[in-house]
Formats: structure tokens, sequence, C-alpha cells
């Protein structure tokens, strides 16, 4: 089929380029020149494992090109793809500035043929309407200069015959494992109330629904669940909301396992077991962030405000994760008690491994933090460490390996837990510090270890 995807971020590039492997002519626009020069000489502007490899084969078999140029996109596709980026206002609510704009720029290129349009990005419930309408309104746009009253996009979609309708089609994917996600759905989500449009998109994903890309190719066929447009759109929130709560919760646990003298990585694995809670999303640590949940879970508790409904559980869980991105803090403290003067090193910077994701990163809040405290702050991460991204920082000095961060420091924090930093060598980096002090953030080395190579051990509720 024919594909057009606006937007090339984390989202609309690994979408487009796996659509274009699975057999679909896509074509990426993005208003991002410099990406779009970048990507067209075969280079991913983002870091996602497997992401490249997929886009060089795609873009070699003639399936999947890229362009600035939107009414290209649009003449192209038989099916659109929004997913620009909906990050946070101040207020909670999303920005859908990005979302309007494309919605805008569709409507002035549609032509006589039908398309079907995806809202891929993240938005709030009610933007199918919203969108469908602002189409109309880049049609009746293109109108004026020949009528200068102006005419409706009614007047104009019966005048030019233009067909188009709008589904709602959120998306689960994990940074650091995108690539992977795409080709193995827990499910897909359609949202619509045209017939024609699901049968579109149904036929779009059949290879992905038959497992044809699967790691495992014998599973039983992706569920699709249909919904009516709002309901996909909540669908997408409330599940981001309660793996957030989830996260929050076991932090919760493990500060109660810290007064207590309980371990919380075993009283995880005790509760994980009960087929009734699952074990994932149950490792406590310094709190959530990224790009999706704190924007999404304040997305919501905004919409119910909207409503006149009080959203206590979800800000609750907003309230124990901001306290939780200070734990570190309050850790090193107990350790070193004065932090002014001190030097901590971080490892990871990026919000989880295998990404080079910084939004909203845990990080960023404690080098705020421990540079207002008077600490100078030092930090090694395998990805931000190699690109030009460290330049984009401030108040860390970014290494260029775990030894040259440990020399000089007075504890480390592991704030991501990247598989390489389980075998870092942990007794010549202790050797190198001037207290041998790590914090855990992510209970995720093994305290045995650590212990054994000098280091004061300190994890999150163990
Ligand atoms: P991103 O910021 O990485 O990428 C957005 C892209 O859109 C950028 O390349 C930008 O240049 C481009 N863009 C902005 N305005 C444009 C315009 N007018 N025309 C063409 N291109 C334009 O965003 P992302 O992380 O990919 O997220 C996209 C959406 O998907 C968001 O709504 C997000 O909430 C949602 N989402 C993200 C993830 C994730 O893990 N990142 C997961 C699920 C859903």
């Amino acid at each position: 089929m024919r594909v057009c995807v606006i937007g090339t971020g984390y989202v609309g590039l690994v979408t487009g380029t796996c659509l274009a492997h699975i057999g679909h002519h896509v074509i990426c626009v993005d208003n991002n020149e410099e990406k779009v020069k970048l990507m067209k000489s075969g280079q991913s502007p983002i870091f996602e494992p497997g992401l490249s490899e997929l886009m060089s084969s795609a873009s070699a078999s003639g399936n999947l090109e890229f362009t600035s140029d939107l009414a290209a996109g649009v003449a192209h596709g038989e099916i659109l793809f929004i997913a620009v980026g909906t990050p946070p206002l101040p207020t909670g609510e999303s920005d859908t500035r990005y979302v309007e704009a494309v919605a805008r720029g569709i409507g002035a290129h549609l032509d006589g043929d039908y398309k079907v349009l995806v809202n891929k990005s993240t938005v709030p419930i009610g933007s199918g309407d919203w969108v469908r309408r602002i189409v109309l309104d880049g049609l009746a746009e293109r109108q004026k200069p020949q009528n200068s009253e102006g005419v409706t996009g009614e007047e104009v979609v019966a005048k030019t015959g233009v067909q188009f309708d709008v589904v709602s089609n959120p998306e689960f994917l994990r940074e650091g494992c995108a690539v992977h996600d795409t080709f193995n759905p827990d499910r897909i989500v359609l949202g619509s109330n045209s017939q024609r449009a699901m049968n579109m998109m149904v036929e779009l994903y059949s290879p992905i629904v038959d497992r044809k890309f699967a790691e495992n190719t014998s599973l039983p066929p992706v569920p699709v669940v249909m919904t009516d447009i709002s309901s996909a759109e909540m669908i997408k929130y409330a599940a981001n909301a309660f793996l957030a709560t989830k996260i929050s919760f076991i932090n919760e646990v493990a500060n109660i396992c810290d007064r207590v003298g309980a371990d919380v990585t075993q009283v995880a694995r005790g509760i994980g077991l009960d087929s009734r809670i699952g074990s994932k999303f149950l490792q406590a640590g310094i709190g959530w962030g990224g790009s999706c949940f704190p924007k999404d879970v304040s997305a919501l508790v905004h919409t119910a405000d909207d409503y006149g409904y009080e959203a206590h559980l979800l800000k609750a869980a907003v309230e124990v994760n901001e306290r939780q991105r200070l734990i570190a803090i309050e850790k090193l403290q107990q350790v070193l008690k004065i932090l002014k003067g001190k030097t901590v090193g971080l490892l990871g910077l990026t919000f989880k491994p295998d990404t080079d994701d910084l939004r909203d990163a845990p990080s960023l809040n404690l080098i705020e933090n421990l540079n207002r405290l008077g600490a100078k702050v030092k930090a090694y991460d395998p990805i931000v460490s190699q690109t030009g991204m460290r330049h984009g920082l401030s108040g860390v000095l970014v290494e260029t390996d775990p030894e040259r961060l440990a020399d000089g420091c007075d504890a480390l924090v592991l704030v991501t837990d990247w598989e390489q930093f389980r075998n870092l060598d942990y007794e010549k980096m202790a050797k190198l510090m001037n207290h041998p002090v790590m914090i855990d953030g992510r209970n995720f080395l093994d305290k045995k270890v650590l212990e054994s190579a000098g280091f004061q051990y300190v994890g999150i509720g163990r």
C-alpha cells in the first residue's frame, strides 16, 4: 500500500521504516531539513537498535523515501500517518500545535482520492473529530483565493469530492526496542467509525498481525482491538497511566522497605509471581521519566479536571514520582552528609538504556539538584558520551569512559541500567575515587560484587 508518515521521530521513523520493510511503499515527511538530509544520506537521526540496518535495506529496495515536501507525501499516500510530537505545556495539557499544523497542511493538499488519516501521535481524547475539523479548515483555506467570502470545508468536500476518514492508532512501542516492538506488538488498537478506513488499516497491518515478521512466527495472530475513536485515544493514556502508577506503587513499597528493613527486590519477586499482578514494572528505583509517562499522565489528569473529575490516584502517582526523583540525593546526603564541594558521578544519562533520548530523564533532575546543593557533577553514558548531544547539557562534565568518571568522585549514582554497567572494572574504579560509594538507583548491580570491589553499596529499598 502507499503510505505517508509525517514526523520522523522515535515513532514516525520506526513506523515508516518497518512498514516499508514489510512491503509497503512509504514516504516519510519531516519539516526539519537537516534530518531529511541525514536520512536521505542513509543515516538515522536517532539511536534505536536495528533501525539503521532496516532503513538501508528498505531505502535500497525503493520502498522507503524521505522528503520535506508535505504535498508530495500527501499526494503519494492512501494512508497518511500523523506522528509528530505532542509535548507537555506548563499546565500539563498536551501541546497539539504540531498535529494542528500537519492536519491543516494535509487539508491544503488533499486531492480527490480517498485517504485515511491516522493519528499515531498521542493526542487528547476527542482529537479525532478535531483533526477532521482542522483538515476541513485547511481545505477551505485553499479555496479562499477563488472565493474571497470563504467557503466551509464541507462545501469544498461537496465541490471537490475530497473524501477522507480519521483513524486513531495509538503507538505502544518502547524506545530501545522499538523495531522489535513494531514487529511483535501485544495488540494493535484501531479506533474509527468508518468501516472502509478500518478495512484499509487491517490490510496495512496484516503481515504484522499474521506474525510474518515476528520473532516467533508460530504464535497466534496479534489481537486487533477495534473501537470508537475516543476509546482508542483513551486506551493509550490509560495504558501509560497504569504502568506509571505500577512503578510509583513499587517505589512507595521500596520506601517503606527502607524503613522497616525489608528488601524490595525480594518483595517484588514475591508479589510479581502472582499472575494477577505480574512481574513487569516492579523494579524500584529513582522514578519514571522519558518523553511519554510524565506528559501522558499529566494530560490525563488535566482531561479529567476539564470534565470536573479529580484523578486522585493519578495525582498521587505523579507526586510519589516527583519525590522519588530526589531519593538518590537523600541517600547521598545520608552517606556523605554535606554535598557542597563534593563530586558526584552519574552512570547513565538517558531515561532508559538503549536510547539516546534525554527528554524528562531523571538524570536532569539530579544534575540540577546536585548543582543547587553545591556539588560538582560528572557523567558517563554509553551513547551520550559518544555523540554531540553532550553539548546540550549544562551543569555536568560528560566523561568519555567510566574510569575517567570515577576518578576523583566522592560517590557514583547508577541512573540508567545500561547492560554494560554490570561488568565495569569496579575494583579499579573504586581505587580512583575519594570515597567509593555507589548509590544503585535502579537496584541493577550485584551488591556482593560491588562490596568486594571496595564500594559502600546503597540500593533503593533494600
Ligand atoms: P519526536 O519529537 O521524536 O519526533 C517528532 C518529529 O516530528 C520530529 O522529527 C519533528 O521534526 C517532526 N515534525 C514536527 N512538526 C512537523 C511538521 N509540521 N511537519 C513534519 N514534521 C514535523 O516525537 P516522538 O517521540 O516520535 O513522538 C511522536 C508522538 O508519538 C508523540 O505524540 C508521542 O507522545 C507519541 N509516542 C511516543 C513514543 C516514544 O517512545 N517516543 C511511544 C508512543 C507514542
